[in-house]
């Protein structure tokens, strides 16, 4: 057997897995990319997931998305496990690593060379100008797929989604972005790919996510549909910014969170999201009760918070 016919059966297994398990009506997750120590947007974006996943009765999972390998940044991954742990949040079920699945993307991206849905791209940034429209001059070339890039083909095809707070978002990918990396030429899995299938593998229901990845969601989808998974609901959250008026960011070199300020970054963020107050406790307790009195109708419906955080 073939080292790709054993990625194929663990695929395979995996999916009827999934299949068979009985899904939670609700099942949400924070999956933090180990690029840097989190920061308060991330705590931001971990609160209100578990706050919308527990407040109605669903699980909370969490996933480092760590596919990236030479991004990830020394010790970010122990600062996000010290992080869940001090914050007092309840993951409710094994925290996964992406970095030790990459067989899974790619057998993925075998199967959907088998289906013509993929092809291997010698196109360079260079050639390409960084925000090009990819015209797909790859696509009919058959280049083989060995140290080549893998890119999806899209549609001419309105993909539309209505998320819970910034409502409908829309994009004709064939138009707005061409034929999309799933797999960089030096062999990194992108994100969009491991995104999707570990989000279906983990019988994920809901996605609360920052409003920086509210453009990705189309490709998201579109991926999705190329592989016959269900359907997500999306919210995608207003961002803290900076003085500087940028988004909080590793990039932009934001604070990481102080695990000795635990009760107050928390309560920070509570208010953050425009959440009723809670008392300063332990953070459990003040997870639960900002769990209890979550409100998304309270959440701003913009893709900025007004304020300054650090
Ligand atoms: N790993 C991504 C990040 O840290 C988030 C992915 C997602 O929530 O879909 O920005």
């Amino acid at each position: 057997m073939t080292v790709n016919d054993s990625s194929a059966e663990h695929l395979s297994a995996l999916v009827q897995q999934r299949n068979h398990v009985s899904l939670s009506h609700y099942s949400g997750r924070f999956a933090p990319s180990p690029t840097g120590p989190l920061h308060f947007g991330s705590l931001i974006t971990a609160v209100a997931s578990y706050c919308d996943a527990k407040s109605q009765q669903g699980t909370w999972l969490v996933r480092i998305e760590d596919t990236d390998i030479p991004r990830i940044y020394p010790d970010s991954e122990t600062h996000i496990l010290n992080s869940i742990a001090a914050f007092g949040f309840e993951v409710d079920g094994e925290i996964i690593f992406q970095r030790q699945r990459l067989s899974i993307y790619e057998a993925l991206i075998e199967q959907l060379k088998q289906q013509h849905l993929v092809y291997a791209c010698q196109c360079t940034r260079k050639m390409l100008g960084s925000n090009a429209i990819y015209q797909g001059t790859c696509r009919d070339l058959n280049l083989n797929f060995k140290d080549q890039a893998i890119r999806v083909k899209v549609n001419d095809e309105h993909i539309c989604f209505d998320d819970r707070l910034q409502g409908q978002h829309c994009s004709n990918l064939k138009y707005d972005l061409g034929d999309f990396v799933l797999k960089r030429r030096d062999g990194i899995i992108n994100y969009q790919l491991a995104v999707v299938v570990d989000d279906f593998l983990q019988g994920i229901t809901h996605v609360v996510r920052g409003a920086d990845l509210l453009d990705n969601t189309e490709r998201q989808i579109w991926l999705g549909q190329l592989l016959g998974y269900p359907r997500l609901s999306y919210m995608h959250l207003p961002l803290a910014m900076n003085a500087n008026g940028q988004k909080l960011s590793k990039q932009n070199l934001a604070q990481a969170l102080d695990l000795k300020q635990a009760p107050l970054l928390l309560a920070q963020a509570i208010d953050a999201l425009h959440q009723p107050s809670v008392e300063l406790d332990t953070p459990s307790n003040m997870l639960k009760q900002a769990v209890a009195q979550w409100n998304i109708d309270q959440i701003p419906h913009q893709t900025n918070l007004n304020g300054i955080f650090l």
